[in-house]
């Protein structure tokens, strides 16, 4: 990937998408709406897709590429939905791509690919651990052509509005407890789906793409060609699905820090204590300056190094990295956005800058796609594991 395109790329979120950041901040159906002339725009430009395999008219971009595309994606976080490369589509895009039936990807895969409708990803249950998804009650019972799925899932995000959700769902219980569930694409117009509500998170109940739903499958039939891949083969998928599902959201947190440090130090310059003495002239504020600087270089080489492993080794071989990655760069990240919003003081708090709206929303990723405690405990067990 060159560095022109990635600089046309970074351009186009400068002068773009970051002004429609302040009618984000409190209305997504407007920002939806001013969306959609930007990816038509994006269309026209022949930049639609970029992420997308070859067969699908993509680039058929390797990991550390799509890895480097996300950075500057990430620097807004309208930049992924414009492309049409945002979570949880863009996981959903893979699986149906990798594991999809003909069928499946006509239906599917393709007016997802395009554009034309989102879907989401409902997998975690309030009444169980979420970090242990092998006990789930949600269930997907065979009656002749359709499985009947009844069950309660929540923080499925993007559900409202979209059109399909994968849905993982027991179907095979007799079997071992990791060859138990299955993916099934259950449309979200199917009678008995209902999204409860739109949970509140950090203040937020969102909408749209911007929210994170409760669900209930109420005796939801669907036809048992909607079953992705083998029954009971589930969180197999799984797996395919979170490898470079953690490179996306890791390289999408770099882009954060890279903001965020990009305005620290231009608030810094600007805000005056006195005048003609800058904040910057303090030398708390320039050790804050280096720290990030170094933590976010850092960070950045990790994820980049995992994705180049993952590119070539694939990414069971890779596990004990990404395991790294997904504790170390939230917490890079979560440091450079506490100290952006302390330079930036009362005015960090308030929701006239981005700041506030990613210090609020980003501390869940040290939560989603395994909480840092458990990809510490893994990879400190493979550590130890290598010494005995
Ligand atoms: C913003 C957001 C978006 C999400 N989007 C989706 C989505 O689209 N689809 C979906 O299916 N799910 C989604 N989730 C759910 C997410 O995957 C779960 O929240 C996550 O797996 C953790 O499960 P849990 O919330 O049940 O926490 P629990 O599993 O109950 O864990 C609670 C806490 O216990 C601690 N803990 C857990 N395991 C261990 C351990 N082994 N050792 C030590 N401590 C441990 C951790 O601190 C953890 O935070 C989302 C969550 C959030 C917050």
């Amino acid at each position: 990937m060159t560095e022109a395109f990635l600089n046309q790329i970074r351009q186009f979120i400068v002068e773009e998408i970051i002004p429609l950041e302040a009618k984000f901040l409190h209305d997504w159906t407007a920002t939806a709406h001013a969306l959609e002339a930007k990816r038509d725009k994006i269309r026209a430009l022949g930049l639609w897709g970029l992420h997308l395999p070859t067969a699908l008219g993509g680039m058929g971009l390797s990991l550390v590429e799509f890895g480097q595309l996300s950075e500057v994606l990430a620097t807004s976080p309208l930049g992924h939905y414009a492309f049409n490369a945002q979570a949880p589509d863009i996981g959903n895009t893979e699986l149906l791509h990798q594991f999809g039936t003909k069928y499946q990807q006509e239906n599917f895969l393709h007016p997802l690919a395009e554009g034309k409708i989102r879907s989401c990803f409902a997998m975690t249950e309030p009444e169980f651990a979420g970090s242990n998804p092998i006990n789930m009650a949600t269930t997907a019972v065979l009656e002749g052509d359709e499985y009947v799925v009844n069950g309660h899932k929540w923080y499925t995000s993007s559900a409202d509005g979209a059109t399909f959700a994968i849905v993982m769902a027991i179907t095979n219980p007799d079997n071992p407890p990791h060859q138990r569930a299955s993916m099934l694409i259950v449309p979200n117009a199917t009678k008995g789906f209902q999204i409860v509500r739109n949970i509140s998170v950090m203040g937020e109940a969102g909408s749209g793409w911007m929210s994170h739903a409760e669900v209930r499958f109420d005796n939801c039939r669907i036809p048992k060609e909607n079953l992705i891949g083998e029954a009971g083969k589930g969180f197999a998928l799984a797996q395919h699905r979170l490898g470079p599902g953690r490179i996306h959201h890791c390289m999408r947190w770099v882009g954060i820090s890279e903001r965020a440090l990009d305005m620290t130090i231009r608030y810094a310059l600007k805000r005056e204590l006195n005048i003609g003495e800058p904040l910057a002239n303090q030398q708390v504020i320039q050790h804050w300056i280096a720290e990030s600087r170094a933590n976010i270089n850092a960070a950045r080489l990790m994820v980049l190094d995992t994705a180049k492993k993952i590119d070539a080794n694939g990414a069971a071989a890779t596990r004990n990295e990404i395991s790294a990655i997904k504790f170390f760069v939230p917490k890079v990240m979560l440091e450079v956005l506490d100290r952006a919003l302390q330079v930036h003081g009362g005015l960090g708090m308030s929701d006239d800058t981005i700041l506030a709206f990613w210090y609020r929303h980003e501390r869940a990723s040290r939560i989603y796609d395994g909480a840092d405690e458990v990809h510490k405990t893994a990879l400190a067990k493979h550590i130890l594991k290598s010494y005995q």
